[in-house]
């Protein structure tokens, strides 16, 4: 089995320690997340020193995604705990710090207040009660429930249809990207992005330590997707909220033309929330989610997500295992493969572009056994990838901090590989071993070589050489 589809799991509770943390990478974990909305520093610090042992044992890099909170928007507490809201009932949010009942509670996000209109719509608890905005100034909303239901403390709140005059990180998000990226996260994931300004802003901060994913969660993002996505170094759908904030049976169409934008940009897309939810407590999924699983996976996303499966369920390492089941399963059927070479970016009158486009028609040609791309910063890799070839991608990384966020993209086995080779004689050599010893390749297979000369300069591939092992 080739293994094409990426998993990245999510840790938490149930996936403490070692041994679970090398039982999720045997059944099949490529990256793993690390939720910042949940957990203290130090917890997160032992978890990435765990999965770098891990790493150690297992001699294949492992991927690792910081996830910000984000400005998540959450309300205050009440006097007497939960609330029952009455639809048709009023109830005001403000910036009193006091405790609330039915009849108000604080919200303390004066730039909320500061964007709502009457007639604004907020949604609370996950989109479970919804509020009308009947009148508003600089530090109050009075709201009509149109939906109500139970309200208790700290629940979150989403505000769908206005765009905030809210920063892309909040003072948490800044101590823990500072924390995250001295630890050495690969992938840093940038929660409730609503524009490509918010993009751009932390990446300012990185200074090229991570690369950065948007997840797109707010209707905002989805109005400038073009120009998050040139952003951004990867897009992860986030179902979860964007279910929320927009009908949830918009989101399978959204998917769909994501998932293609972004393979067409050549960025690396990763399907995430509620795929096997029902695991959370019971051992086998329901039918309708190994279907979702099975759809991420025919369209080409690069990897499929597990959150709270993974991070407090009851079968972590059997979620990852059916994971995994059933992207292999959908691997192996001969219509997949020709379904995802439908989906063609622009190419431009490009060397790179011109290398790849051989590269598709030698894969279907000469059905070589193995892609080899050597790569520094990973583009090479990447627009391998990005061709989809019915091949695994080796890539060796001279950096291994590049080969450890290759490990989110489609088909790819990346490699930490040290050498400085100056000729490609060498390269070649060494690629064909590689290929070999890595099981990737058998005595007779073809190979082909993508690489960059010289050496080490982004975007510049311009070789493709095909060899026999
Ligand atoms: P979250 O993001 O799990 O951090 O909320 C994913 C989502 O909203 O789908
Ligand atoms: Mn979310």
């Amino acid at each position: 089995m080739q293994h094409f589809t990426r998993i990245l799991a999510t840790l938490g509770p149930a996936t403490a320690g070692l041994a679970q943390i090398r039982a999720l990478a045997d059944a099949g974990v490529d990256a793993f997340r690390l939720n910042f909305s949940h957990g203290s520093q130090a917890e997160h610090a032992v978890r990435i020193g765990q999965i770098r042992q891990v790493e150690q044992e297992l001699g294949r890099p492992l991927g690792v995604l910081m996830d910000l909170q984000g400005p998540k928007l959450r309300i205050g507490r009440f006097a007497q705990g939960p609330v029952v809201l009455a639809a048709g009932a009023s109830f005001r949010l403000d910036m009193d710090a006091a405790a609330g009942d039915a009849g108000r509670v604080q919200l303390p996000h004066a730039e909320v207040f500061a964007a709502l209109k009457a007639g604004a719509e907020l949604l609370l608890d996950d989109g479970k009660l919804r509020l009308r905005v009947t009148r508003c100034g600089a530090d109050f909303a009075e709201t009509r429930v149109v939906v109500g239901g139970a309200l208790s403390d700290h629940k979150g709140l989403n505000v769908p249809g206005v765009l905030l005059p809210i920063a892309a990180l909040t003072d948490k998000d800044r101590a823990d990207l500072e924390f995250g990226l001295a630890q050495g996260v690969d992938w840093v994931a940038l929660s409730f992005v609503q524009r490509a300004r918010d993009v751009a802003e932390v990446r300012a901060l990185m200074g090229g330590r991570a690369w950065i994913m948007a997840k797109l969660e707010k209707p905002a993002a989805i109005d400038q997707l073009d120009a998050i996505l040139a952003e951004a170094d990867g897009i992860m759908i986030a179902r979860g909220d964007l279910g929320v904030e927009l009908p949830p049976q918009r989101v399978p169409v959204l998917q769909q033309k994501i998932v293609r934008l972004a393979r067409e940009a050549g960025k690396p897309v990763v399907v995430a929330t509620q795929m096997l939810e029902s695991m959370v407590h019971a051992p086998v999924p329901t039918r309708a989610e190994v279907s979702d699983v099975a759809t991420a996976v025919y369209s080409g996303a690069d990897a499929v997500m597990l959150s709270a499966e993974s991070a407090v369920g009851d079968y972590p390492v059997r979620a990852v295992t059916i994971m995994r089941q059933i992207a292999d399963e959908v691997e192996a059927d001969p219509s997949w493969h020709a379904g995802l070479a439908k989906v063609h970016g622009g190419n431009q009158a490009s060397v790179p572009d011109a290398i790849c486009v051989a590269l598709q028609s030698v894969a279907a040609f000469l059905r070589p056994a193995v892609t080899i791309a050597y790569t520094a910063t990973g583009a090479s890799a990447l627009r391998a990838s990005r061709e989809r070839p019915m091949t695994p991608i080796l890539a060796l990384a001279s950096d291994p901090a590049v080969a450890r966020r290759l490990t989110l993209c489609w088909g790819m086995r990346p490699v930490h590989f040290p050498d400085r080779l100056r000729r490609p004689h060498d390269m070649i050599a060494h690629a064909t071993r590689h290929a070999r010893s890595s099981g990737l390749a058998r005595p007779g297979d073809f190979v082909v070589v993508i690489a960059g000369l010289p050496f080490g300069k982004s975007g510049s591939t311009n070789l493709l050489h095909i060899a026999q092992v």
